[in-house]
């Protein structure tokens, strides 16, 4: 076996030893004050469908950000497909998150450009060659529903197509795992509803997927594991969870 294989498969034993997603008595101070995160240990496996809610404040953005590798953990370890996150070095950080396809509350879209150069844009920047990205973003666009707005500016979409396109940009990468820091956030009931329906087609595609909302009918309704957070720490992870009441 080469040392590259060899490498390949330790990473694969790890992650089904601990999965896609582990981590490890995490925690992340800020500055003085309490700890966002207070010793967070959690696996999250390979094809995982995951919802994380908890009240405002509770240390779920922080977590999708140390998953990003855009915080690093006072302590504890964060691995994300066998990665040690610690570990990675700064240049390694971009090749890292190609394999992680990400969405906001807020879009965050280019909004002097259209729908296709959004999208297109996620391609470009991994070097992907121009025909495959004239291939790859039509397909995708179709695939969030978005067949035939190639050419809308984005801030002339409604509120349910600026996530489509997100989500689409998050996925022509073909990610490992979506992450969705409160995706349906600013979205009315029905376009929310669209939206997971998408994360949950994306899933059962194969893509690992972590869901951060408020979103107490959905969660209820769609029957998958509910991790609870508060105050920085879990206070509960069931499988077919419900949406725990507070107060
Ligand atoms: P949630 O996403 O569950 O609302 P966050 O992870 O955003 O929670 O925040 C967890 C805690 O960390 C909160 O007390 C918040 O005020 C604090 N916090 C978040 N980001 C920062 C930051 N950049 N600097 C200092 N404190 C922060
Ligand atoms: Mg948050």
């Amino acid at each position: 076996m080469t040392k590259r294989e060899l490498s390949w498969r330790k990473r694969e034993q790890f992650i089904e030893d601990h999965g896609i997603i582990y981590l490890d008595n995490v925690s992340k101070v800020y500055s003085k004050g309490a700890p966002a995160l207070n010793g967070i240990t959690l696996g999250i496996g390979k094809g995982e469908f995951v919802f994380i809610v908890g009240d405002s404040g509770s240390g779920k953005s922080t977590l999708i950000k140390l998953l990003l590798r855009e915080l690093t953990a006072t302590s504890g370890s964060v691995y994300v497909m066998g990665s040690d996150l610690a570990k990675l070095k700064h240049r390694q950080v971009p090749k890292f998150r190609r394999n992680l396809g990400v969405v906001f509350q807020d879009f965050r879209l280019l909004n002097d450009r259209n729908v296709y150069e959004n999208v297109a844009f996620a391609q470009r920047i991994i070097e992907v060659p121009s025909i495959e990205i004239r291939r790859n973003v039509p397909t995708i666009l179709a695939t969030v529903g978005l067949a035939g707005k190639y050419k809308a500016k984005t801030r002339q979409l409604s509120g349910g197509e600026q996530q489509r396109v997100a989500l689409a940009r998050a996925l022509v990468n073909n990610p490992s795992i979506l992450l969705a820091d409160e995706p349906t956030g600013n979205l009315d009931p029905k376009n929310s509803w669209e939206i997971m329906t998408l994360l949950e087609e994306i899933n059962q595609n194969g893509t690992t997927v972590v869901v951060v909302t408020h979103n107490r009918e959905i969660v209820n309704a769609m029957h998958k594991r509910v991790i609870t957070m508060k105050r920085g720490i879990i206070i509960s992870d069931a499988e077919g969870g419900e949406y725990i009441d507070e107060d």
